[in-house]
């Protein structure tokens, strides 16, 4: 998958699944990190090592935990960050996000290709739920397809939290009576 792909198919999911803005741009920003790790780590050498060591869900998802139960599993607050006072669990909070956006990469990398499982040097897991383009960098249909569904479901999702069922037909009435 594309850097883009990645950071706009994470940061909805997470905004999505959490409801919190600032927990989605901490993924944003972690999304990308597994495959610029390789470029530090390898160097010149890295079409060797492409989506193997760095590619191990085991580690980062060690990481977010760590994190995350540091900050006592909460969903970060930019008010709470403003505000300063216990602001270190949101501070936490946002460090186990980044690291959840390396984890969502390499599970956005399974449904376009193949990452390690159970051993790191071996890539045995994975799809072809779309194929990437073949020029490097660019979007392929099915990766934009993949983007967008992911990113409307989560729309739905964040939606939904802040409408009830009567709300939105509520919504949906003054939203008639006043086209
Ligand atoms: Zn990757």
């Amino acid at each position: 998958m594309t850097g883009k792909g990645h950071r706009i198919s994470t940061f909805a999911f997470v905004l999505g699944a959490t409801g919190s803005p600032i927990a989605a741009t901490m993924s944003f920003f972690g999304s990308t990190f597994p495959d610029s790790s390789e470029y530090v780590f390898f160097g010149k050498r890295r079409n060797r090592y492409h989506r193997r060591y760095t590619h191990w869900f085991v580690p980062w998802l060690a990481l977010a935990w760590a994190c995350f139960s540091r900050s006592g599993w909460i969903v970060p607050r930019l008010s709470a960050l403003v505000d300063g006072r216990n602001a270190h669990y949101d501070v936490w909070a946002c460090a186990g996000f980044w690291f959840m956006g390396c984890v969502l990469h390499i599970l956005e990398d399974a449904w376009c290709g193949t990452v390690p499982f159970l051993r790191p040097w071996k890539r045995d897991v994975g799809m072809h739920v779309f194929h990437m383009a073949k020029k490097a960098g660019e979007m392929s249909a099915g990766e934009v397809n993949f983007v967008l569904c992911c990113s409307g479901i989560s729309f739905i999702a964040f939606m939904v939290r802040f409408f009830t069922v009567d709300s939105f037909i509520q919504f949906i009435i003054t939203l008639w009576r006043n086209i």
